[in-house]
């Protein structure tokens, strides 16, 4: 397809695959845990797995199955209006393999239940409460915006989690095209507020994905929102199609345009901003902010 951009230099590189890496798929294999990592194709899957740059290792679960009631148009997740019921046992099974791994950080994300009535909270909230009773890891829940349901994130935010992440994935004027209709740029802001006023220990996080179109002006406007929303942490990375029938690539920013955004985010606030075509997420810096000092 000639439409398509070409790849920029600083996009290409090889998955690296170390130990880790192999242990951890055979485990998730064994235990029947999906990841996003490898669902989604996440190129930082190697770094992430094998023990970060930073000597901090992640894993990213994904929790309530592979099917999704949404069907975002960035996202190569399966949708359908009723997915397979929940399996009671998923929030047991991951924390026992977690614990295992000897990770230090470990990335909570599920899918969406707009069919289930809690639209799947206590599933996670029992995620994070069984992890947190048998390890010290922080724990990352990426969540929902649970159609901003209060009972909903109150749940969440009460389980002792450290890091409440819910992403708005990008500026007001293409929420209608990246995201589901039932997403809204708003509502995602006051998810995110509510979270923090609800618990002001937590550390709450957001991410904008690049490439779809916005404007400077839009993305300045967007970072601005998430401070005003009193975000904590914020990351931009680029947008990626995950398959022919996805939204395209509009742009691939350069690194020198991440870095600027860093820098903006940083002198807007936040408490970290990681921006990089490669990296959405730099959780390796995370720990040093979830520490006693901060919760
Ligand atoms: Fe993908 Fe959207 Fe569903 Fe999240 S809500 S899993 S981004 S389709």
């Amino acid at each position: 397809d000639k439409s398509r951009l070409r790849l920029p230099p600083w996009l290409k590189r090889e998955i690296p695959m170390g130990e880790n890496y192999a242990q951890l798929k055979t485990q998730l294999r064994d235990l029947k845990l999906a990841t996003v990592c490898e669902e989604a194709r996440c190129p930082n899957i190697g770094e992430c797995w094998g023990g970060g740059e930073h000597g901090t290792s992640t894993a990213t679960i994904m929790l309530m199955g592979d099917t999704c009631t949404r069907g975002c148009r960035f996202c190569s997740i399966k949708t359908a209006r009723a997915p397979p019921p929940l399996n009671p046992e998923e929030p047991v099974n991951t924390a026992i393999a977690v614990a295992k791994w000897g990770v230090d950080y470990i990335v909570l994300t599920s899918v969406d239940r707009d069919d289930l009535p809690d639209g799947g909270s206590n599933h996670i909230a029992a995620t994070i409460k069984e992890l947190k009773n048998r390890t010290n890891i922080l724990v990352e829940a990426l969540v929902p915006d649970f159609a901003g349901n209060e009972t909903c994130i109150k749940t969440i935010v009460n389980s002792k989690l450290d890091v409440f992440a819910h992403n708005i994935e990008t500026v007001e004027r293409l929420t209608p095209f990246v995201r589901d209709r039932r997403a809204h740029y708003k509502q995602s802001l006051k998810v995110l507020k509510m979270a923090k006023e609800l618990n002001p220990n937590l550390i709450t996080k957001s991410s904008i994905m690049l490439g779809l179109g916005e404007t400077d002006e839009e993305v300045e406007t967007t970072i601005r929102d998430l401070r005003s929303a009193g975000v904590d942490a914020l990351t931009l990375g680029q947008y990626m199609q995950p398959t022919k029938r996805h939204l395209k690539v509009i742009e691939y920013v350069t690194p020198e345009k991440f870095k600027h955004w860093e820098e903006f985010g940083n002198t807007s606030g936040f408490l970290y901003t990681a921006s990089g075509p490669l990296r959405q997420q730099d959780e390796a810096r995370l720990p040093q902010l979830v520490g006693p000092e901060v919760c």
